[in-house]
């Protein structure tokens, strides 16, 4: 059953149960009147009859008295007649023969006043009889006076008593009606009701009568059914009726309207729930009043409002973390420029956790942590020299040691030293893939069975002032899973960029880089003013060593050669190896003196140790070993680096020619000898315009 239909039930019996309560109340109340009312008015009825019957009996008794109190029995009785005493005067002997009647006598039976026995028949009169006494007391006979009991006679009574009045024509049943002034229609019901009624009781009949009988009885020997009709209004009982069947009908319409009203805000509210679950959150419930339901639609529309509030603030969040998600995507995509990538992991990384500041910090081994970029800071900012923070100390050294995340607050907003001030902190490593750690791991990282990180994702002070939470380190985890892959591919990138860039036996530059130093750097000098000097090395005889010693031992001979002469020039410096055992060294701002000096003293570096060999069958041998070295200078000798490039080459093969294990510079524009010697294996100086003394004799191999 709905909620609609319990409440018109409820309704229904609150309105409906009294009406119908009420109603059987009047109902009953008036016929208890009505009885009450009528059982009275026939009391009074039967007192009356009896008054009246006493009063005839009397009268009929004296009217015989006076005609037995005579002798001339014909002419009193004539006169009792006449006056309307009697209606007839009877005389008997002692034996009952009728010695004197008046004419006109009432039919017989006659019905004594006196007696109250049962009878059977209809009675012709009622009869007062008196003992007729001669003087001396001597019973002489009877005079018996009597009045007629006839319809008139019936009708007087009813007339005297107000009610009708029915006599029946004797006691014993079946009794049958004498004479009645009861209507004829409703005689049957009366006389079927009499019949069962004895004493002073009251009965009623089915068409609405009031009856009791009032006889026969001593004092009064007919006997009389009185009867009154009921007082009731007609038709009482089917206004009652009517009015309790309206009272329904209007209570069913009024239930309904009511429960309608009071379940259609209830209707109204489902709707809007149902409209809510189903994605609808514009859906509202219209607020009728300020009661509980009310209140109940007014706490539904607010929940729907601020659910749609937060499913927009949702929304736009998870806009703008797929608009900073396309742009890391982009970024690590199609950039190795390593700073813009963390630059960008760290932008979204904010936006993600709604933090105020952050920073990463790359690991640089033995020099700490190095700040690479930071967003949201003040005072801590890369650029006017590289910030670092040792590893194990503070938040984020801590966190690249231990390779352990960490967060929290801090009970002051001074920050932990070395890092900036902040009140809440969360860090996490920059774990790389697992090939890339033994070689990329701090010294304090790379113990075995610890993974060494590249680095730390740090991001500082919550918005709001609460703590970091899980979700925030979930999300962190993830933008530092995507720091690290990029750092790691920017290193490989370089590394691989370095080793095309590389010769794999001595790890100096190739020819490849040598062109492209030499263009940038001579491109340099000619916007800055300024000299790059060229020297071209070339190592003496050194097919010998090869011949001698085998191919291994040259190939470490080179290897030496080659950590010599890194040895010897400055950061700045670039060493190639051209091919073979030719070699090249650049020297930026550098002039032709003081690439006479280098060319000096790499001579000597290569001449004064002889290397370390293991020759052929394993015996372990030391290679003296010298170098000729070409030196030309940028813009002196040549315009361009190919042009600078040839005129060390010339140089070069001037100081073969000189003997080897010397230097020659180039010469000057417009052509010449090289303009410069070195010295020789003896330590002697090369002078201006002088040359070399000859190719020295052979210093390699036994017994040359
Ligand atoms: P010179 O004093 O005139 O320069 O005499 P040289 O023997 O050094 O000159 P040459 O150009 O005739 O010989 C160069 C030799 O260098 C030839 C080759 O066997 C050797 N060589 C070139 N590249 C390599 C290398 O990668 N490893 C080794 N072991 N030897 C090499
Ligand atoms: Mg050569
Ligand atoms: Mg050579």
């Amino acid at each position: 059953m709905t909620l609609r239909g319990r409440l018109t039930a409820a309704f229904l019996a609150v309105t409906f149960g009294p009406v119908l309560l009420g109603g059987a109340f009047v109902a009953s109340t008036v016929a208890a009147v009505d009885r009450s009312r009528a059982t009275e008015r026939l009391a009074v009825a039967a007192t009356a009859v009896r008054t009246s019957i006493d009063a005839l009996c009397q009268q009929l008794r004296a009217a015989a008295d006076a005609v037995a109190l005579t002798t001339d029995h014909a002419g009193v009785a004539a006169q009792v007649v006449n006056r309307g005493l009697a209606a007839a005067v009877q005389v008997t002997d002692v034996t009952g023969r009728v010695s004197y009647a008046t004419p006109n006598a009432p039919p017989a039976p006659w019905r004594d006043c006196t007696t109250s026995a049962p009878f059977g028949g209809p009675v012709g009169a009622l009869v007062a009889r008196v003992e007729l006494r001669d003087t001396a007391g001597t019973t002489l006979g009877t005079v018996a006076a009597a009045q007629p009991v006839d319809p008139a006679f019936v009708a007087r009574l009813a007339a005297v008593t107000g009610v009708a009045v029915t006599l029946l024509d004797g006691t014993i049943p079946p009794a049958r009606v004498a004479h009645s002034t009861e209507s004829p229609g409703g005689l049957e019901a009366v006389l079927a009701a009499a019949s069962a009624l004895r004493g002073d009781r009251v009965t009623s009949t089915p068409d609405g009568r009031y009856l009791r009988r009032a006889g026969p009885a001593a004092g009064q020997p007919l006997p009389l059914v009185l009867s009154v009709p009921s007082d009731q209004p007609p038709g009482l009982y089917a206004v009652l009726v009517g009015v309790v069947l309206l009272a329904a009908l209007l209570g069913v319409v009024a239930a309904w309207r009511l429960a309608r009203v009071a379940t259609r805000p209830l209707v109204e509210l489902a709707g809007a729930v149902d409209r809510v679950v189903a994605g609808d959150l514009t859906a509202r419930v219209p607020v009728r009043d300020g009661d509980e339901i009310g209140q109940l639609a007014d706490a539904v529309n607010r929940l729907t409002r601020e659910t749609g509030g937060y499913l927009a603030a949702l929304a736009s969040s998870r806009d703008q973390l797929r608009g900073h998600l396309a742009v890391l995507g982009d970024t690590l995509a199609s950039t190795h420029d390593l700073q813009r990538i963390l630059r960008v992991i760290l932008h979204s990384a904010l936006a993600a956790t709604g933090a105020r500041a952050g920073a990463v910090l790359l690991n640089a081994q033995d020099d700490g942590l190095v700040v690479e970029c930071t967003e949201g800071f003040d005072g801590w900012r890369p650029g006017t020299g590289p910030l670092r923070v040792p590893l194990g100390g503070g938040v984020v050294g801590d966190v690249v040691v231990t390779g352990q995340p960490c967060r929290g607050r801090l009970a002051t907003d001074t920050g932990p030293p070395g890092e900036p001030c902040c009140r809440t902190y969360i860090a996490v490593p920059l774990a790389g893939p697992p090939a890339a750690r033994p070689t990329e791991g701090p010294p304090a990282a790379t113990g075995a069975g610890v993974a060494p990180t590249l680095g730390v994702l740090a991001l500082y002070d919550r918005l709001g002032g609460e703590e970091f939470d899980d979700d925030d380190l979930a999300t962190l985890r993830t933008f530092a899973g995507h720091a690290a892959v990029a750092v790691h591919n920017v290193r490989v990138h370089e590394e691989t960029q370095r080793l095309s860039l590389t010769d794999p036996l001595t790890g100096l530059w190739n020819y490849r880089y040598l062109r492209e130093s030499l263009r940038r750097e001579v491109e340099r000098a000619t916007r800055f003013g300024r000299m790059v000097s060229v020297l071209a090395l070339d190592l003496d005889r050194f097919k010998e060593v090869n011949d001698t010693y085998g191919h291994a031992a040259g190939d470490t001979v080179l290897v030496e050669f080659a950590r010599r002469v890194r040895g010897e020039i400055r950061e700045v410096d670039l060493a190639f190896r051209q091919g073979g055992e030719e070699f090249v060294v650049l020297l930026p701002e550098t002039d032709a003196r003081g690439a006479a000096i280098v060319a000096e003293r790499l001579g000597a570096a290569i001449r004064t140790t002889p290397v370390a060999v293991v020759g052929h069958a394993g015996v372990q041998e030391s290679i003296p070993v010298t170098v000729s070295i070409g030196i030309a200078v940028y813009p002196d000798h040549a315009d361009t680096g190919a042009g600078v490039l040839e005129a060390a080459d010339e140089a070069l093969y001037a100081a073969k020619a000189a003997g080897r294990d010397t230097w020659r510079a180039a010469r000057a524009h417009g052509g010449g000898e090289p303009t410069a010697v070195g010295s020789a294996g003896t330590g002697r100086t090369g002078q201006a315009g002088g040359a070399s003394s000859g190719p020295h004799p052979p210093r390699y191999g036994h017994g040359r």
